[in-house]
């Protein structure tokens, strides 16, 4: 129907430019609110569609459906810390995996079909959907802590998911070539969701904490795919565009995170990167020298440009506010100061970013890798603040550093570094950080907000 096809189209185009608006911090709430918007277009005209072709409505089903899922998400997405995000986008991934396993599920047991082409998106729909969900909530755990972050190895694990992933196909195929969904059929259909779920597992469980940038965007590009699969199976055109989106710009953002971290995908995923590295390997530090925020006041006296790197333990610590009020009151100093963003600093891409924007960080002064690496060997002070992989110089020195090939931000190049973290332990990659037994580094041990507080009544009293 053309007014149908039009409303879906308008909803297409306005996933386009959410996305759009997305990629720019001061358009993100804009583009946010339009994705929104599309989405709300798209499942009204779905139920309208529905209804003018006479297709059974289930409005009990659909109401309590929207009331239950609206209210777990607005409180879950109230109630997140910003240091919680990735596991809530992780989860949110999987429950977009598992819904298209079940619709795949509901459409394949009851609907009479007898074409190859329905089958195999059935069968695409519940492979990618069921790996996604299981391989989603693996992702969550090892973010929330609840099982080890460190990739757990089997003997041959590769080879065992490779033999794994053969046999589904087999079952897909056999299910596909029986050519209707006989209960022969649909039983195959269930061992199909068992094997992609235990599939889904095993690939997610060897990859270490550290690599979980790119997992996650991994599986946020395979819910776009399931979703697409299961646009296909329905029929519905809108379901097909937006999976196609998610499962196009999954990709793309998980490209960007490979090169951030300087790793192939094939690495990533098959790699084990981030294994547990013994005391005795790490070596120990040998030169590292506490200060306190009095002693990096009276180096900020005399300093004419200051870069803050803000890592992890700055979003932990909800230091941001207390971050921009040092940076407000160096500048009324005629300080230059800027924040240094590494593409993976924090535990999601664009972590650091959303937080400063919250504090009212001007987004001019927020500065990429490549825009403010050359800048540091002329820079009096850098203040790291939590943070500790992004700026560690093993990734470019040390060969042997599961890090190697990282690209970070060389605030060693600079006159003097302040570290503020409450100890030395290690971040989330778990190696020693070279920066803390450099000559120009000085380590403030404290909790970042408390710290940056401190500092501030530092500076003001100068
Ligand atoms: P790291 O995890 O390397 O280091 C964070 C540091 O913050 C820790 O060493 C910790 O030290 C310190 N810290 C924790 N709490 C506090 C606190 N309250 N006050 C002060 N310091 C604190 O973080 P980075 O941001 O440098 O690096 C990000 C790492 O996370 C990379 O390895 C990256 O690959 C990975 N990652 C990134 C994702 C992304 O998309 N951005 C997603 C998932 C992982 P201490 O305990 O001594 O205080």
């Amino acid at each position: 129907m053309i007014g149908i096809d039009f409303t879906y189209l308008v909803a297409a185009v306005l996933f386009i430019l959410g996305i759009k608006g997305l990629t720019k911090v001061k358009t993100s709430k804009r583009g946010n609110m339009l994705a929104a918007i599309a989405m709300l277009i798209a499942v009204v005209i779905t139920l309208v569609d529905m209804q003018l072709k006479g297709t059974g409505i289930g409005w009990g089903y659909i109401i309590s459906g929207i009331v239950i899922g609206g209210l777990i998400g607005a409180i879950t997405a109230r109630k997140v810390e910003m240091t919680a995000m990735p596991q809530m986008v992780a989860i949110f991934n999987g429950f977009g995996g598992g819904a298209s396993v079940l619709v795949a599920t509901a459409y394949f047991i009851p609907t009479a079909i007898n074409n190859m082409f329905d089958i195999s998106t059935v069968m695409l729909s519940m492979l990618i959907g069921s790996v996604t969900f299981t391989g989603s909530v693996i992702a969550f755990l090892k973010l929330q802590g609840w099982i080890s972050s460190r990739p757990i190895i089997f003997k041959g694990n590769n080879i065992w998911n490779g033999l794994l992933f053969l046999i589904i196909i087999g079952v897909a195929v056999r299910v596909i070539m029986l050519g209707q969904n006989t209960p022969y059929g649909i039983s195959l259909s269930f061992l199909l969701i068992g094997l992609a779920a235990l599939l889904g597992i095993l690939l997610v469980i060897p990859i270490g904490g550290a690599d979980m940038p790119v997992v996650i965007a991994l599986l946020n590009s395979y819910s776009g795919l399931a979703a697409a699969a299961t646009g296909f199976v329905l029929k519905n055109t809108v379901l097909i565009i937006s999976g196609a989106l998610v499962g196009a710009s999954g990709i793309i953002l998980t490209t960007i995170m490979c090169k951030a971290m300087n790793r192939s995908l094939v690495n990533v995923i098959f790699g084990g990167f981030g294994q547990e590295v013994s005391k005795s390997e790490r070596g120990g530090y040998k030169n590292v020298k506490e200060s306190s925020p009095e002693e990096a006041a009276l180096f900020l006296e005399s300093a004419s440009s200051v870069i803050i790197i803000p890592g992890y333990g700055l979003a932990v610590a909800q230091a941001q506010h207390a971050c921009q009020e040092l940076a407000e009151m160096l500048e009324k100093r005629s300080i230059n100061v800027r924040f240094a963003i590494h593409p993976v600093a924090g535990r999601m891409p664009g972590h650091m970013n959303v937080l400063l924007a919250e504090a009212n960080v001007p987004h001019e002064k927020l500065m990429d890798l490549d825009s403010i690496n050359a800048d540091f060997k002329n820079t009096d002070v850098v203040i790291v603040v939590g943070a500790n992989d992004v700026v560690n110089p093993a990734a470019t020195n040390d060969k042997n550093s599961p890090i190697y090939g990282m690209p970070i931000l060389k605030a060693h190049e600079a006159r003097s570094v302040f570290v503020i973290k409450r100890s030395l332990s290690p971040g989330f990659a778990g190696i020693d950080n070279e920066l803390f037994d450099y000559d120009n580094t000085r380590m403030i041990f404290a909790d970042a907000k408390q710290a940056l507080q401190q500092l501030v009544l530092e500076v003001e009293e100068l």
